[in-house]
């Protein structure tokens, strides 16, 4: 069994900050990503507020630079695996983690796993998904150039989201539950001119409709209790994130009722030598500059766990 000093899974900004600070410590890590390194940011078309880019970055620019740096220290005793981490098994000495069908091992583990946009759970979700309903602007916008889309939520994602879209579409109607958006007051202000966008506050889409593909929904307004159908080409739905990667936790590992793992301010889960960062973490605040934060922290603490521990 291949043995490292760090596994680092996951090759998000929280990830590869981690790796990079350990490989600059001539650690030999292992980093396990399972698609391509840039984690959720790559979901997203640009990024404006991680600081050194006052014109904003592109996000695949951004993960490209950050993935470059990493691999500009990684050495012959550093290990990159691409595949799926399916079990960890915590141990004394060492962690145990089944990459693929490989089993490696860590003297310290760091999980950095990601969130994934969380589903409505609506009548015609499920079935319409990838034919009208989606979860990601930047991948499917453009199937819906000159058509009219629905935007459900009210957060950053949402609002951010829709501004991206509103550039493609004919129509967008931006649905919040609430009078009250969660999103940062300058995603608020563009979305409220916009010429393209019709603001529904206090109103909740009770199902999509169509058969093979999205024809509409149907919309309840919270204050009058009116019921109507809004014909629709697409539905983009950003309400929140779930966590990734919950099928290899292992059972002992601290968890909030949402199921994101809860470490101290040093990135330390509840198992000694088994750390988080990132989106994966519990906490209100994902954003890049936060996730490499919380890279760059667990990287420290992983070195001075090290430390004591003989290395
Ligand atoms: P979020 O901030 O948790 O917002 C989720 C939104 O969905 C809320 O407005 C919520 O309504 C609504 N919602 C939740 N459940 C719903 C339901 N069942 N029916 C209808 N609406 C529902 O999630 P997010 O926007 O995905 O953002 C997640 C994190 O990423 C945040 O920390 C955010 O700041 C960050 N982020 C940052 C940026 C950026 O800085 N550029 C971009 C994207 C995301 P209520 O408001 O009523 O609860």
């Amino acid at each position: 069994m291949k043995t490292f000093d760090a596994v680092v899974i996951g090759g998000g900004p929280a990830g590869m900050t981690a790796a990079l600070y350990l490989l600059r410590s001539h650690l030999n890590v292992a980093l396990v990503e399972k698609l391509s390194t840039g984690g959720q940011m790559l979901m997203t078309e640009r990024i404006d507020n991680y600081p050194g880019f006052p014109e904003g970055i592109e996000a695949w620019e951004l993960a490209d630079r950050m993935a470059a740096q990493v691999k500009s220290w990684e050495h012959e005793e550093s290990a990159r695996f691409n595949d799926e981490v399916k079990a960890i098994e915590p141990g004394e000495e060492l962690h145990k983690v089944l990459v693929g069908d490989e089993w490696i091992a860590g003297r310290v583990v760091l999980i950095c796993s990601g969130a994934q946009y969380r589903r409505l759970g609506l009548p015609g979700e499920k079935e319409l998904t990838g034919r009208g309903v989606s979860y990601c602007a930047l991948c499917d916008g453009n199937f819906f150039r000159d058509k009219e889309v629905a935007v459900i939520g009210g957060g950053n994602s949402a609002l951010e989201e829709a501004l991206y879209l509103a550039r493609l579409v004919k129509k967008l109607h931006l649905i919040h539950r609430r009078d009250d958006f969660r999103a940062t007051k300058c995603y608020q202000n563009k979305c409220f001119v916009n010429p393209k966008m019709q603001i529904l506050r206090s109103s909740v889409v009770l199902r999509i409709l169509g058969e093979t593909e999205v024809t509409g929904i149907t919309l309840q307004d919270l204050k009058n209790g009116e019921i109507r159908d809004i014909p629709l080409d697409g539905v983009f739905i950003f309400v929140g994130f779930e966590p990734q990667g919950s099928a290899f936790f292992p059972e002992s590992l601290q968890k909030d009722g949402h199921g994101f793992l809860i470490t101290d301010q040093e990135m330390r889960t509840n198992i000694p030598g088994i750390y988080a960062a990132g989106d994966i973490r519990s906490k209100t605040c994902r954003q890049v500059a936060s996730a490499v934060g919380d890279g760059a922290v667990a990287a420290h603490n992983m070195m001075s766990y090290l430390e004591h521990h003989g290395k």
